[in-house]
């Protein structure tokens, strides 16, 4: 018989000491709704989230001409502040309208990141499943799929049949995450009842020890896995979910979610024991990064010295892809000043600098004023003389790690020179996460002596081909995305919560 599924997204990762995400921060990445959909999915770059191609191909693999695609709305945007009120309700309201007129369905795909904020939300993603469920009913199965950093909520896990979020980060397995999600729902179409157990566990990591290669969190995510893999078939998932600390939301910390099939004392009992496991390798949950200085200084020897290494420099503070501003120039400044170089950074967002680049012309020297109108108070301004090298209109497509295949845009863009300094400056906010994004300047990454980044970690996954791990320098400096958790002024953070608060003590609660 054939299956309806309703198709929806709703994402973001919300920084809630970053300006609010708008309809327009939307508009520019994915707003797309109904037919338009489909229409998106036929094309070979779609901007739609990669889970919403994967889900509806494994769909097709396991029901060929058994299921219909009845897609709904779809929202994504860069990495931001809270959700802008106004347009958070209409997005719901939509949502709830699209689904009604659909008619009845027999499931809902809905891909989700699990860290949002609204305005005047703090569970809004918790809040859209629980309207989707009263649309659908209590039978329909509800499964969504999540970043890693996802908060998760007890009204997510309680509206949904299913959670299920990404295993690897820098994030690569969307799609394998999505294809999973599509089994799953038809294994329920069988007959099959999810039982989920959820735990949440009060650490609230910097994003920089969230690493799935090594480390604390491979640990326990590999823990995770191989006891699904020896359960026999019992366990359907297991979701260690990392967070995302700078939400600033009651729903912080990591959370462990296990479903198994039928049988909730197995989803219970496994829960328990990884987030007993979690818990008891906490203290391995902080990092120390380099300081400003010695950061500068390597790169200044890097451009001297043609035997050292090149390294990669990351300015974890500034990412855009956490809602960072992406226009802080404590490291340009810094390189600069010292007399770096063979030095290329990127993407630097200040679209007036980029604006005036290409009103001067390639081949030109201007006054780049960078940070003309600030929004936060980590953006000092900063005029120097620049020679503008090469112009683009900053669109490309992803050609490693988490952007491969998607066709984006960085806006009106320019490779400027400033001293030993090559800085990409670029207009619309984007983690520099793949080499195509400094490619698309001309630039050779094999040349360059050292590269800086505006990027917390899923630029690893992009420039791993020139950059081994040994070869990365994660720098200290001031930002909204910094992982040194003193600097900020929490409001409504679950507490205490390690790391920041040293003291903080768990034990497994009672079911
Ligand atoms: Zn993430």
């Amino acid at each position: 018989m054939t299956k309806r599924i309703a198709i929806l997204g709703f994402l973001l990762e919300s920084n809630a000491f970053a300006p609010l995400t708008t309809r327009e921060d939307y508009e520019r990445r994915c707003l797309i709704g109904g037919e338009d959909i489909l229409d998106e999915l036929a094309k070979p770059n779609p901007r739609l989230p990669l889970e919403a191609n994967a889900f509806c191909q494994q769909m097709e693999k396991l029901r060929p001409d058994a299921w219909a695609p009845v897609p709904i709305l779809i929202g994504d945007a860069e990495p931001g502040g809270p959700v802008e009120h106004e347009f958070f309700q209409w997005f719901v309201a939509e949502v709830e309208r699209r689904l009604k007129e659909a008619g009845p369905v027999d499931g809902v795909y809905i891909i989700s990141h699990g860290a949002m904020r609204a305005e005047r939300e703090n569970d809004p993603d918790g809040l859209l499943y629980g309207r989707v469920r009263d649309i659908v009913g209590p039978e329909v199965p509800i499964l969504a799929t999540l970043d890693l950093h996802t908060n998760i909520s007890r009204e997510m896990s309680d509206q949904a049949d299913v959670l299920i979020a990404y295993l690897t980060n820098p994030h690569v397995d969307q799609r394998e995450r999505a294809g999973e999600a599509a089994r799953a729902m038809d294994e329920m179409f069988k007959g099959m009842k999810p039982q989920t157990a959820f735990v949440k566990v009060p650490i609230a990591a910097p994003s920089v020890v969230l690493l799935s290669a090594e480390g604390p969190y491979a640990d326990i995510i590999n823990a995770g896995q191989a006891a699904q893999e020896a359960s026999g078939g019992k366990i359907l998932n297991v979701s260690v979910a990392a967070g995302f600390i700078y939400s600033d939301s009651p729903k912080c910390g990591m959370t462990v979610v296990v479903t198994a099939r039928d049988d909730l004392e197995a989803a219970r009992a496994l829960a328990g024991d990884l987030a007993e496991r979690l818990w008891a390798d906490h203290e391995r949950y902080q990092k120390a990064l380099t300081p400003l200085a010695d950061a500068v200084g390597m790169a200044v020897a890097n451009g001297k010295d043609a035997s050292r290494s090149a390294q990669i420099l990351a300015d974890v503070a500034d990412n855009p892809g956490g809602g960072g501003t992406g226009s802080t120039i404590y490291l340009l400044k810094g390189l600069v000043e010292a007399g770096a170089d063979g030095v290329v950074m990127g993407i630097v967002i200040d679209g007036g600098v980029a604006d005036d680049a290409h009103a001067a012309g390639e081949g030109a020297t201007f006054t780049a004023r960078f940070n003309r109108s600030p929004k936060t108070t980590f953006e000092e301004a900063f005029e120097v003389e620049a020679e503008v090298l090469k112009l683009t209109d900053g669109s490309f497509v992803g050609r490693r790690g988490i952007l491969r295949g998607r066709a984006l845009t960085v806006g009106p863009a320019a490779l400027l020179r400033i001293g030993g300094v090559c800085v990409a400056v670029g207009t619309f906010r984007k983690q520099c996460a793949d080499p195509a994004m400094l490619e698309m300047f001309g630039v050779d990454i094999a040349e360059v002596r050292t590269v800086v980044v505006k990027s917390r970690g899923h630029f690893r996954a992009g420039f791993d081909e020139y950059f081994p791990p040994e070869q990365v320098i994660e720098v200290d400096c001031p930002g909204l995305t910094s992982p040194v958790f003193s600097n900020f002024e929490w409001g409504d953070l679950c507490r205490p919560v390690f790391p920041l608060d040293q003291d903080t003590t768990w034990k497994l609660p009672p079911w």
